[in-house]
């Protein structure tokens, strides 16, 4: 099949740019059915916005484990990972009342007996 150079209008930009006859026949290899609809230059901006998402590492504080987070954490030591993050939002608590996860620790100090009588 002869493949001809199109002239596509790019929806992100809206400037016109060529499907050439070469990158038709690509797709047509790869099975795609449809013509690109974004620029060359488009799409390689989307490219880089997609792997340049700056992660940060973190340590979650409910299971301890290493991961990454999309966002500067206020503390890299409070913070949950993906994982349990979406534990405790489909959970529909609030992240105090963890039930049986684990033993409750007690922040507060045990009463002490400097106040004898
Ligand atoms: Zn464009
Ligand atoms: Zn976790």
């Amino acid at each position: 099949m002869d493949f001809q150079d199109k002239t596509l209008t790019c929806k992100d930009c809206s400037k016109e740019f060529t499907w050439s006859a070469g990158e038709q026949k690509f797709y047509q290899d790869k099975g795609l059915q449809n013509s690109p609809s974004r620029c060359p230059d488009c799409r390689k901006q989307m490219k880089e916005k997609k792997t340049n998402r700056q992660m940060y590492p973190i340590t979650c504080k409910e299971c301890g484990k290493a991961g990454e987070v999309p966002f500067e954490p206020r503390d890299p030591k409070d913070v949950l990972c993906a994982e349990c993050f979406t534990k405790n939002k489909t959970a529909g608590g609030t992240p105090e009342s963890k039930s049986d996860a684990e033993p409750a620790k007690t922040e507060e100090p045990e009463q002490t007996t400097d106040a004898n009588i």
